[in-house]
């Protein structure tokens, strides 16, 4: 301890502070440069070359409040004048009290707790993790349910137990024999390619519940802890709403199995519907047990998410074990909180979800006015401000047009109405089975006609 106290530290030279080398990144592509952006306010970030973009996607979906929001920042600055960060085991913060109190308010006693993370993937891992000890402590440790059923086309993260929750061929392909062999997968709730011609809605949600029946009882009913599905599949297929009855459908069958029901709200949380919870809007009016949260929940002001957990679930754990066995150095950061905290109270503003739901449809009038006519535009849909363009390449057998990317790219480069180019968020493709080739719009909410 001496020698330590007595170590003279040289402080870095302002020569090393002035190398950046832009290619010390590890970015997604190791080939490609990324755009470097330097600055940002409202709907646009500002570009080093001078170039301002209209960010119409806030990445995946992130960015709900738009850039650079003087009321969130001063949040994250008055949390840093109190105490950046505490260790969980001991203590707590006000702000994370604070988010959680809101988190649940916001779910009308549906969710009685929230266990704040970091990231979409890690709330997917405790979902996870959460449902298997329900069962642990309801059943006993000899339960069996260790299986959860997806859908073939989702993606639920990147970490081995989100990715092996999956679909996403192409994220999984070289991690596969890491994977969990305990999933399997059903076909999701996608109208445009999934139901058969002249068939109701409510026969293809009969059609759908049938087959998740049919894959509890492949796999043993008694071993599966959970169904999981995205309320609206955001990355996997492009903003597809489920057609209305289907998660009550769902329900229905996870109760008779006894299985719990996850929503991955992810991306379609947080007021992206045009409702605070999508599981909230008529469409799907069918509260789920566990709820992984994230993107909107901070919009990106700090990397957090969150998962929301029932009475049903957290009255079985408190009678149990009293806890819940998974903690991790970063949840419920005192900073991450304040600044996931200022955003929900913006978006619980009164009068926000209407504003989201009116300039959705709006943004639904103008697309459809302007694009639905063109050959190459298979579907546009979604909901609130939350709107998927789907390509083909014939509208008569909707065959995939593999342009997503393109697109993307080239309005970056070519540039829609200059002297603002628009950010667009490219199918991330590569699912299981059907599917097809979409661009993604998310603007934040703030956005007028
Ligand atoms: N779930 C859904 C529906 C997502 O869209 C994503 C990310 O795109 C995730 C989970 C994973 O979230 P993250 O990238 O924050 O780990």
């Amino acid at each position: 301890i001496e020698k330590t106290a007595q170590m003279h530290i040289e402080p870095a030279s302002d020569e090393m502070v002035d190398v950046v080398d832009s290619k010390a990144v590890m970015h997604r592509t190791l080939l490609e440069q990324p755009l470097r952006v330097v600055g940002s306010e409202g709907l646009y970030l500002h570009l080093e070359n001078g170039q301002k973009f209209l960010d119409a996607t806030g990445g995946p979906a992130v960015a709900c409040l738009g850039h650079n929001n003087p009321i969130v920042k001063k949040a994250i600055m008055d949390q840093l004048d109190k105490v950046a960060y505490v260790g969980t085991v001991f203590y707590s913060t006000s702000a994370a009290e604070e988010l959680c109190s809101l988190l649940v308010r916001g779910t009308n006693g549906a969710m009685s707790r929230a266990f704040i993370c970091n990231s979409g993937s890690e709330a997917a891992e405790a979902a996870m993790k959460m449902a298997r000890q329900y069962f642990v402590e309801l059943e006993g440790p000899a339960t069996k349910r260790h299986r959860f059923i997806s859908r073939k086309q989702s993606y639920h993260g990147t970490t081995l137990g989100a990715l092996a929750l999956g679909g996403h061929v192409m994220r999984r392909k070289i991690y596969e024999p890491m994977l969990s062999p305990g999933i399997s997968r059903v076909s999701p709730c996608y109208a445009y390619r999934g139901k058969t011609e002249g068939e109701s809605d409510e026969a293809y949600v009969t059609r759908l519940a049938e087959e998740l029946d049919a894959e509890f009882e492949r796999v043993g009913p008694e071993s599966v802890c959970a169904f999981v599905a995205e309320p609206v599949v955001g990355a996997a297929l492009g903003c597809v709403p489920s057609v209305p009855g289907y998660f009550a459908a769902m329900r229905r069958v996870c109760d008779k199995h006894g299985a719990l029901l996850i929503a991955d709200e992810v991306m379609s949380g947080m007021g992206r519907t045009g409702y605070l919870h999508a599981w909230q809007s008529p469409l799907v009016n069918t509260a789920p047990d566990l709820q992984m949260i994230g993107k909107g929940l901070s919009g990106g002001y700090q990397p957090v998410a969150a998962l929301l957990v029932s009475p049903k679930v957290v009255n079985v754990l408190t009678k149990g074990t009293g806890a819940f066995s998974h903690g991790q150095t970063y949840q419920a950061h005192a900073i991450g909180c304040a600044a996931a905290a200022a955003v929900q109270k913006i978006i619980m503003e009164p009068n926000m979800m209407e504003h989201v739901r009116k300039m959705g449809a709006a943004l639904e009038k103008g697309l459809r006015e302007r694009l639905a006519d063109k050959w190459y535009i298979g579907d546009i849909r979604g909901a609130g401000l939350f709107r998927g363009i789907e390509f083909v390449m014939r509208k008569d057998d909707k065959t995939p047009f593999e342009i997503s990317r393109q697109v993307a790219s080239g309005v970056h480069k070519l540039g829609m109405q200059e002297p603002y180019l628009i950010s667009l968020y490219p199918g991330i493709g590569t699912v299981e089975g059907l599917a097809g080739d979409f661009v993604l719009l998310a603007p934040p909410y703030t956005v007028t006609l």
